[in-house]
């Protein structure tokens, strides 16, 4: 089981390193050919415009969604999400529509233009998200298909998943928060071999011996 990350632009490098510590499998992902061998995908933050052009001029749009309308597990963090959105305030026009929200860029404006707080995601467990918020956008609106799993104090909501597709404002690799990767490694296990869990195939030797 191996699990991509974009690397056109942004912070790859430690979704990779986050990837490498929970014992998985990284594959930096460029080409279209790159997401053959995958199970699921990592898009990192970054600047969406800039990742928006480099995901149309690689063509890499169409086969990103057909992995996700497979049920690939597809991670979106910061500019991930942002790319990941069905709507974003403003004129853009969405990149890959996966999920049913609508978000706003740049949302904390130039005051609070990165911060970092201790978010409660209970589907994560009981010990807080170390969150790191950099030019973040914040989730306006969440359609009904949509499970909140992390809201600001405030009640705004910063993480959210909807079926195979998970994204985050903030960003858990730059944090050494491996919980969320973790998530997406069983997914993606679970993508790659349905019915088994992760680890739990029998030896091939073994099974052989017991089926004689
Ligand atoms: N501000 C960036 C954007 O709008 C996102 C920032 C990030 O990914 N850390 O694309």
């Amino acid at each position: 089981m191996r699990i991509g990350v974009l690397a056109l632009q942004g912070a790859f490098r430690e979704h990779l390193a986050t990837l490498a510590a929970v014992g998985v499998e990284g594959v930096e992902v460029r080409l279209p050919s790159d997401l053959r061998e995958i199970d699921g995908l990592i898009l990192p933050g970054g600047e969406s415009t800039t990742m928006r052009r480099l995901i149309e001029r690689w063509g890499l749009a169409e086969p990103i969604l057909g992995l996700a309308r497979s049920g690939a597990p597809i991670f979106g963090t910061c500019a991930g999400m942002i790319i990941l959105s069905r709507s974003i305030v403003g004129d853009e026009e969405p990149v890959l529509p996966l999920l049913d929200v609508v978000v706003e860029r740049n949302a904390f404006g130039r005051q609070l233009d990165s911060f970092e707080t201790d978010l409660d995601v209970p589907v994560l467990g009981e010990r807080p998200v170390h969150a790191i918020f950099i030019r973040a956008p914040i989730v306006e609106n969440v359609g009904p298909g949509v499970d909140v799993l992390a809201r600001l104090d405030d009640g705004r909501v910063v993480a959210v998943r909807q079926g195979n597709v998970i994204a985050t404002a903030f960003h858990p690799e730059l944090a050494g928060e491996t919980r969320f990767h973790r998530l997406v490694a069983t997914m993606a296990a679970e993508h790659a071999d349905p019915g088994e869990g992760a680890g739990r195939r029998p030896h091939p030797l073994r099974r052989t011996r017991v089926d004689a």
